[in-house]
């Protein structure tokens, strides 16, 4: 686990991005139990207290999954979620609605609205969870395992422990977290700077070139010579994991 490099001596705090999930709750001892459930699962948590809150904060920063009660001030639930529904930014981000009525009625129009599940209060934090990993493992596979594999590339998120086949491999933190992102992702193609600010955090200057001397290390660890190469570099625009190398 050394490193020459002076990035990732000085960044040793930067943690790959972990999902956001946005919470739209008005009771605020909800809020700051779900919260506090979110982080521990490693989760980045969003507060809004209404539903103008709620389509503010989705508006600047994406979130990955949106807890979304039902009966908000200012803008019901169900209107921040059709409005979510309109945005291409938000289409796709999942919704979990929380409801206090059990109508039948009530919840069918939630899924109608474009909730993809619903959760009645009061409800087990524990249930909750498990809605939410069952969510997060349909869009991002790669976050909810412990173990990984793409290709003969597992890694072991408990164990931090990477593979090729059989053979382990030994990377610096830096080219740990790389990979980690890539396998979060496959096939996606990341800038340079995309990298930089999912890898080495955002708002941290570091020269873009930074990131070819990391795949550099990446590459020299992973790859045997005369091994396929995991990861493509796509002229002018960054690099990506190599759908072809999975099979
Ligand atoms: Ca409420």
């Amino acid at each position: 686990m050394t490193s020459t490099d002076s990035s990732t001596t000085t960044l040793r705090q930067a943690t790959p991005k972990r999902p956001l999930i946005l919470i739209a709750e008005d009771e605020a001892p909800l809020t700051t139990l779900l919260r506090y459930n979110l982080e521990k699962e490693g989760y980045r948590a969003l507060e809004a207290r209404d539903g103008d809150e709620a389509l503010m904060l989705a508006n600047e920063d994406t979130p990955d999954l949106v807890i979304l009660d039902w009966m908000l001030p200012r803008v019901s639930g169900i209107e921040v979620c059709r409005r979510l529904r309109g945005r291409v930014e938000t289409r796709n981000v999942p919704i979990i609605m929380l409801t206090a009525r059990g109508e039948e009625t009530d919840r069918v129009r939630g899924l109608d609205t474009g909730a993809d599940d619903y959760i009645t209060k009061p409800f087990s934090m524990t249930e909750l969870l498990a809605r939410i990993r069952a969510v997060m493992r349909r869009i991002r596979p790669a976050f909810a395992e412990d173990v990984v594999a793409f290709g003969d590339v597992t890694i072991d998120r408990t164990a931090h422990r990477v593979k090729r086949g059989n053979k382990d491999i030994h990377l610096g933190p830096t080219e740990y977290r790389l990979l980690d992102h890539f396998m979060q992702h496959p096939g996606r193609v990341f800038s340079r700077e995309q990298l930089l600010d999912a890898v080495w955090g955002s708002g941290v200057y570091v020269d873009a070139r930074t990131v070819d001397v990391h795949i550099g290390r990446l590459r020299k660890a992973l790859n045997e010579p005369g091994q396929p190469d995991p990861i493509r570099t796509v002229r002018s625009a960054g690099y990506a994991l190599d759908e072809s190398f999975r099979n």
